[in-house]
């Protein structure tokens, strides 16, 4: 089994390019947490939160860029995004995530060389949280079953047919 590194950021600031580049030094796998709109949105600061949405908007756009100008990871990786929980639907409940109807609904977007350029897909199987691990360890050419045989099973419509387990 291909071992796997994984390095961890948790970022409420601002990150350039060299310090991903570092974070990633020898490492496959790098998980970046953005908070700043969870945090936020807890403290009911719409104003905040739209500001943390542009500042994620754009750390995305640097990280891409980033990848896709680097030889070391242009072409080479695939980029998962994804939310740990939804909010509310409405602009009473839209602070808190807690017993709060709609937090169950989150998203799931991935950008990279194995995965079909199928646009925003909204007819397709509904798929859940529990599938992001397995469909990460597809991209690494991995079987989630390995590790956790009771996990959910790789999110089919984002790999290459030839990827699917
Ligand atoms: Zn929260």
């Amino acid at each position: 089994m291909a071992p796997i590194s994984v390095a961890i950021l948790c970022f409420p600031a601002a990150m350039c390019a060299s310090t991903l580049a570092a974070a990633m030094e020898k490492r496959n796998v790098l998980l970046v947490a953005l908070d700043e709109t969870d945090d936020w949105a807890h403290g009911d600061r719409y104003d905040r939160f739209l500001e943390g949405m542009m500042f994620a908007d754009s750390f995305l756009a640097e990280l891409w860029d980033f990848l896709q100008s680097s030889t070391q990871y242009r072409d080479k990786t695939t980029l998962i995004l994804t939310t740990d929980h939804g909010r509310g639907n409405t602009p009473e409940d839209w602070t808190d995530h807690v017993d709060v109807p709609g937090a169950e609904d989150i998203w799931i977007a991935v950008i990279g060389p194995d995965t079909p350029d199928v646009g925003e897909v909204s007819n397709s199987e509904i798929v859940y949280q529990n599938q992001t691990a397995a469909t990460l360890l597809s991209f690494l050419g991995l079987d989630y079953r390995e590790f956790n045989p009771n996990a959910g099973a790789p999110i089919s419509v984002v790999l290459n047919p030839t990827d699917r387990r």
